[in-house]
């Protein structure tokens, strides 16, 4: 095979491994970008959850407020009715509400009290969903840790993979180098091997003439065809 025909060969094997990590890259920032997203869902119900227990805390806040406005009221038409000198008919009125509102006190006492260990059993829940909370972010954030690690290692590798690359290129005559880089824009392999008399590119059978300067090797060939540089395969 032929010096340049070899440092061709050399330049596709580089860009072969630069695309390997480039794809490997991407799938890393997919999966980056797949657990920042299961991140931040976890954060989301976490504090949706902590909402939750603090509307209960509310609601419990509220029932104890209502039981002291109604003991409040209690209080103040009681002390009307035993002090104040009042109409008949408001005093009948005022013994009825002090008896409705007692009856009313005892239901709002024992809802208030149902809430508060309520919200007492919840805050329990809580401290231990909190750890389990924690416990799963860390294992995301490890996760990502590592991958980011990951594709620092294979950006600096792909980085001394590109500055080979413009060394291999740079090797190469001008003709045969503008010729790779046309083709390599296009075609995902500006190389290929000669398999059983054909490109193994474009799969079309070369001529004879042709096959016979590969065997040689004494220079560089490309595909009647498809313009690829060949190179003779195992078969
Ligand atoms: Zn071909």
């Amino acid at each position: 095979m032929s010096e340049v025909m070899q440092r061709i060969l050399a330049l596709w094997e580089i860009d072969q491994s630069l695309h390997k990590l480039r794809g490997m890259l991407s799938d890393l920032r997919a999966e980056e970008a797949r657990l920042l997203a299961r991140l931040e869902a976890e954060d989301q119900a976490w504090e949706e959850r902590k909402k939750r227990h603090q509307e209960l805390r509310h609601l419990a806040n509220a029932k104890a407020l209502e039981v002291d406005e109604t003991d409040d009221r209690i209080r103040a038409y009681q002390k009307k009715l035993d002090h104040d000198i009042i109409p008949y008919k408001e005093m009948e009125y005022l013994k009825e509400q002090v008896e409705f509102l007692r009856a009313r006190l005892e239901e709002l006492e024992e809802e208030a009290l149902g809430l508060m260990d309520e919200v007492e059993a919840d805050a329990e829940r809580l401290v231990e969903e909190e750890k389990q909370h924690q416990e799963r972010r860390r294992g995301l954030e490890e996760e990502l840790e590592r991958i980011r690690a990951r594709q620092e290692k294979l950006t600096a590798e792909a980085e001394e993979l590109s500055g080979r690359r413009q060394e291999a290129l740079a090797a190469l005559p001008q003709n045969w180098r503008e010729h790779y880089e046309r083709l390599h824009e296009t075609i995902p392999d500006p190389v290929a091997p000669v398999e059983n008399g054909a490109c193994g590119g474009c799969h079309l059978r070369i001529s004879d003439p042709l096959m016979e300067r590969v065997r040689e090797g004494r220079e560089v060939v490309i595909c009647e065809n498809c313009s690829r540089f060949l190179y003779l395969g195992w078969r």
